[in-house]
């Protein structure tokens, strides 16, 4: 509970921040490659209300020209980005001096992903994705989701920030304002009308070494049904007639990335065939396992 009134009291600036990025895809290393191409953000003070505007565009690294799809979403064209771009490494000083961020300063973006998008880019540029002057972070789509009604929400789906918007009746004056910094007028809009710091506080991450390892962690499908993390014979199948524990796993076959066997129960008889799927995840491993009943002909060979 210390941490809850430590933020309860003292968060007095709030950067909210939002990138446009595009693909590049090498064919011939086929190395791909999602290039920051504008940092946009805006500052509150604690009073949630906007006291400086930042906003920079990116000299390509990497592209060689932009999407059709990030060109008409961004309205930015590629000559602009050479011309008006600094390298990355400057921009992302840049925004850190501009930011002036202290131990209090809570960053945000609507949706994890450009969060993401950030700490994975400057892992590229600089060879690690830990971003120093980021001390704290909140999803603003994740607080602002808990403030629309059940009945609102299009079930587990993220919310757009336009629809969140739209829910909390915040007219959306786009049309003249660039795109980084239009979704971080409206993020500040959304924010401030659904505010109340003691909830919000518990929303606030702490941006360690962990926040960006987990952040940038690629989940993967085990393969191998012996290995340190994950042991195939440690996987407990139960019957679902009579919630026996089943035979162990004998001969396994590996095939989708899923593990298959013969197993069977002996309390009640019953052959089966049990598919386990074991997905590393950073700091664990999820087991999804399903029992179907082996038809007759094919348990006789089992038994
Ligand atoms: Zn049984």
């Amino acid at each position: 509970m210390q941490g809850y009134f430590f933020w309860r009291i003292l968060i007095l600036k709030y950067i909210i921040f939002d990138l446009e990025w595009d693909n590049f895809y090498n064919y011939k290393t086929k190395n791909s490659i999602n290039e920051i191409i504008e940092i946009g953000a805006v500052k509150l003070n604690d009073r949630l209300e906007i006291v400086d505007t930042y906003k920079q565009l990116i000299k390509p690294r990497f592209l060689k020209k932009l999407s059709k799809r990030c060109a008409d979403l961004t309205k930015i064209s590629y000559d602009e980005m050479v011309e008006g771009g600094v390298a990355f490494e400057k921009a992302i000083d840049d925004f850190k001096k501009w930011s002036a961020a202290d131990d209090e300063t809570v960053y945000l973006s609507w949706s994890m992903s450009d969060m993401y998008a950030l700490a994975y880019y400057y892992s590229v540029i600089f060879g690690n994705c830990r971003i120093d002057f980021i001390k704290h972070f909140c999803d603003a789509q994740q607080y602002c989701t808990v403030y629309v009604p059940t009945d609102k929400r299009h079930g587990n789906n993220q919310l757009s920030l336009a629809y969140c918007a739209e829910v909390f009746g915040i007219q959306t004056d786009t049309e003249k304002l660039h795109r980084a910094l239009m979704d971080c007028y409206v993020t500040a809009d959304c924010l401030k009308s659904v505010f109340d710091k003691d909830t919000f506080s518990k929303y606030v991450n702490d941006c360690d070494n962990v926040f960006f390892e987990r952040l940038l962690y690629k989940p993967y499908l085990i393969v191998n049904p012996h290995t340190d993390i994950f042991d195939i014979d440690s996987v407990v199948l139960r019957c679902p007639e009579c919630n026996s524990v089943l035979n162990g796993a004998g001969d396994v076959a590996v095939k989708n990335k899923a593990f298959s066997f013969a197993t069977k129960c002996n309390k009640c008889n019953k052959p089966y065939w049990a598919f386990v799927r074991a997905k590393k995840t950073y700091d664990k491993v999820e087991v999804k396992q399903k029992l179907i009943v082996m038809n007759k002909r094919k348990a006789k060979h089992y038994q």
